[in-house]
């Protein structure tokens, strides 16, 4: 199995209503990878510019925003790693996708389909 990966950051401010710590408006440095895992045997799979260029586009729609005015469901890290998996996806369905964002330098969560 080949894996290939881009990274790129965005900052984002959220709060999680109820939540002990969180629930007060504040900001992360969000860190998100775009992996594909393929078996195809193609010299160059997919070029890391373009891959890039589509993970941008998936994390403008949340770069410098307030994620619970953007967002559908409670902005956790949890839900930021579904969500952007579901978009790039949808603009790389030839690949499987895993996508792992980080809260900050120690957390992250991850989903991959
Ligand atoms: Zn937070």
């Amino acid at each position: 199995m080949l894996k290939l990966c881009v990274t790129d950051s965005f900052e984002a401010a959220h709060y999680l209503p109820g939540h002990p710590k969180c629930s007060q408006l504040h900001g992360h440095t969000y860190k998100v990878e775009v992996m594909i895992e393929t078996d195809e045997e193609a010299d160059m799979v997919i070029d890391f510019g373009e891959l890039r260029v589509k993970l941008r586009e998936a994390l403008s729609e949340y770069d410098h925003k307030l994620l619970n005015e953007v967002m559908e469901r409670l902005p956790t890290t949890e839900n930021l790693a579904r969500i952007l998996h579901s978009k790039l996806n949808a603009a790389l369905p030839r690949y499987r996708l895993t996508v792992r964002v980080w809260e900050g330098e120690d957390k992250w969560a991850e989903y991959s389909k």
